[in-house]
């Protein structure tokens, strides 16, 4: 008998993916100019020239054998420590080396630090809107997904329903800010009460309650908009990031976890992820692409066309009286629907060929997701469309 619960997985449908194809299928028949496909969060700029020279570079002056060859499990030395001394020039941390552990993008970075910490019967809180593959991950480690509901006025922490959800029994949270979708990036005043309100709850249960930070998207902020370093505020913080997004390689698989001294039983949560890590099969993270991000730890892709487009959509929208928070950060935007039942509004919009996600998948109904990381004109063409939709529901 095979794993179930996996055949399940594996053949789950995917509203996103589903959303993909169909715009595949439409652009055969209308063209792809007419198909507004706003569905996948795949970067559309390319990574910053240094990633490709410094792959020229390695290629043509690195022994091969070694270039190609595994690294110890935690990830090159000499790597680890340039990115650790490049995040306390620009965090003013004090992270070494032996503080990061080299993984295979963010998803790596959330399953090893998951399985490393949770155990069958422990409670993992999310905030909605959250990315859906925390649901998998964190059920894969027997744990249970703790669901706060959305503050839907600025999607920053409804603090009374996040209180009413930890128990004994919470073993981490995860924060991901800027949050894919809303783009919402949580202010300084929400991470300081959150440190606050944790502190409280581990004194009060008597065991750690660790803060898992997701960030992606921690480059892609825009008017000026900071992103709070979390492990200043909170000393039980783990960092999961990720280079897929700040350097536009979302296929090469290359991020790190940081655990820092002060965290809890810190020696043994590292331990613990890299013992997740081992058990998962990851190995190491992939050699060359270590080397890459060392040396463009500190580049990012051009990401003048996310402002650029998330300007142009708050600014149609506005004008269309679409209700929307205006995001801090990410190439997501996430305005209300024009009626309760976000399915039934994106299904409305896929029959105008604008293709947009309901936010009921990342467990924020009378919402939807728009994925504006695609050329400006695509942009400037699709307004017109988001005004049909609007006329439908006026008429
Ligand atoms: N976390 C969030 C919020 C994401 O949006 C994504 C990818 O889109 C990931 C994690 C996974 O990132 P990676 O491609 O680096 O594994």
């Amino acid at each position: 008998m095979l794993n179930e619960k996996m055949i399940g997985l594996g053949t789950a449908r995917s509203v996103i993916r589903e959303l993909f194809e169909y715009g595949n299928q439409r652009a055969a028949v209308v063209g792809r100019e007419n198909v507004f496909d706003f569905s996948l969060g795949n970067p559309s700029v390319p990574a910053p020239p240094k990633v490709n020279d410094t792959i020229n570079d390695l290629c043509r002056t690195s022994d091969p054998v070694q270039l190609h060859g595994y690294t110890s499990a935690p990830g090159a030395p000499a790597v680890r420590e340039t990115i650790a001394q490049s995040i306390n020039r620009r965090q003013g941390t004090h992270f070494t080396g032996d503080n990061l552990y080299m993984t295979c993008g963010a998803a790596a970075s959330l399953t090893s630090a998951l399985n490393g910490l949770c155990n069958p019967g422990d409670e993992v809180v999310v905030f909605a809107p959250y990315f859906p593959e925390y649901q998998v991950f964190i059920e894969h480690t027997g744990a249970e997904m703790v669901l706060v509901p959305a503050d839907v006025e600025a999607f920053q922490i409804p603090f009374d329903e996040l209180e009413a959800r930890l128990t004994p029994k919470t073993k981490a949270l995860i924060v991901n800010s800027p949050n894919n979708p809303s783009g919402a990036v949580y202010s300084e005043a929400t991470v300081e009460k959150l440190a606050d309100l944790l502190r409280l709850k581990e004194a009060e249960y008597g065991h750690p309650i660790y803060l898992i930070a997701d960030e992606p998207y921690r480059e892609i902020v825009f008017d000026g908009v900071t992103v709070p370093y979390l492990t200043k505020y909170y000393d039980d913080t783990l960092v999961c990031y990720s280079y897929s997004k700040s350097l536009s390689l979302p296929g090469e698989r290359i991020g790190y976890i940081v655990v820092p001294d002060e965290c809890a039983d810190s020696k043994l949560v590292f331990a613990a992820c890299a013992g997740a890590a081992r058990a998962l099969g990851y190995v190491c993270a992939p050699s060359m692409l270590q080397l890459v991000a060392a040396a463009c730890c500190e580049e990012t892709a051009d990401m003048s066309v996310y402002a650029e487009n998330r300007r142009l959509l708050l600014e149609g929208f506005k004008e269309m009286g679409i209700p929307c928070v205006a995001p801090g950060g990410t190439f997501y935007i996430f305005p209300q629907s024009l009626e309760p039942d976000d399915v039934a509004f994106s299904e409305k919009a896929k029959s105008l060929d604008l293709l947009v996600v309901p936010g009921s998948g990342f467990g924020c109904p009378g919402h939807v997701r728009i994925a504006h990381c695609v050329p400006t004109e695509r942009i400037q063409k699709a307004l017109p469309v988001f005004q049909k939709l609007v006329d439908l529901y006026r008429k």
